[in-house]
């Protein structure tokens, strides 16, 4: 497929995904860059499941999408949600506490940014804290595709998104299929 037709592709896509979920929100609404406000396990636990539930949504037109943060749907919670393996998780006033100083690449997509792609260099791996749903503190190393993820969670809850983060020259038409991205050590 050459690029015209993929990006009219995406374009289809997204069209589908702006007519379908109303309760996205996209980069210029100003929600998007506000720091998220800590919230109360109860509060978080609800947040969660709306959260949850859209992105179920997301995947059922897009087939993608493995990440979504309060802000996204208008709400300036420090919220956000992931999909992997077949699983919904929910992290709560989450925050990152220690980052390693080995950093890799990956071309982010990202709900809030429709049909654009990002190139950001982000750290290896992370040390994250947050709560679940049931109270649960957790204090953890993670490392691989989910540093990846979670640290693209994180940075909407402090008002960043995938293209403020671009490696210089980074930002593209999203036409490749982010089911093969890889992290890779250089740009
Ligand atoms: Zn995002």
């Amino acid at each position: 497929m050459n690029m015209i037709e993929a990006i009219k592709g995406r374009i289809d896509t997204f069209h589908r995904v702006l007519d379908e979920i109303i309760e996205l929100r996209y980069v210029g609404d100003p929600i998007l860059r506000q720091q998220a406000q800590i919230v109360d396990v109860a509060e978080g636990k609800i947040i969660g499941s709306q959260l949850g539930e859209i992105l179920l949504r997301y995947r059922g037109i897009t087939g993608t999408g493995r990440g979504l943060a309060a802000p996204q749907i208008g709400l300036n919670r420090a919220v956000f949600v992931t999909f992997v393996d077949g699983k919904l998780q929910t992290f709560i006033n989450p925050t990152i506490v220690e980052r390693s100083a080995q950093t890799n690449f990956y071309r982010e997509l990202c709900i809030s940014t429709g049909i654009m792609a990002a190139d950001v260099e982000r750290p290896e791996r992370i040390i994250m804290e947050w709560t679940d749903i049931e109270g649960g503190k957790h204090h953890e190393k993670i490392e691989e595709f989910l540093a990846r993820l979670y640290q693209h969670e994180e940075a909407h809850l402090r008002g960043k998104l995938n293209l403020d983060e671009a490696a210089p020259g980074g930002i593209e038409f999203a036409t490749f299929n982010p089911l093969k991205e890889q992290l890779r050590k250089t740009r």
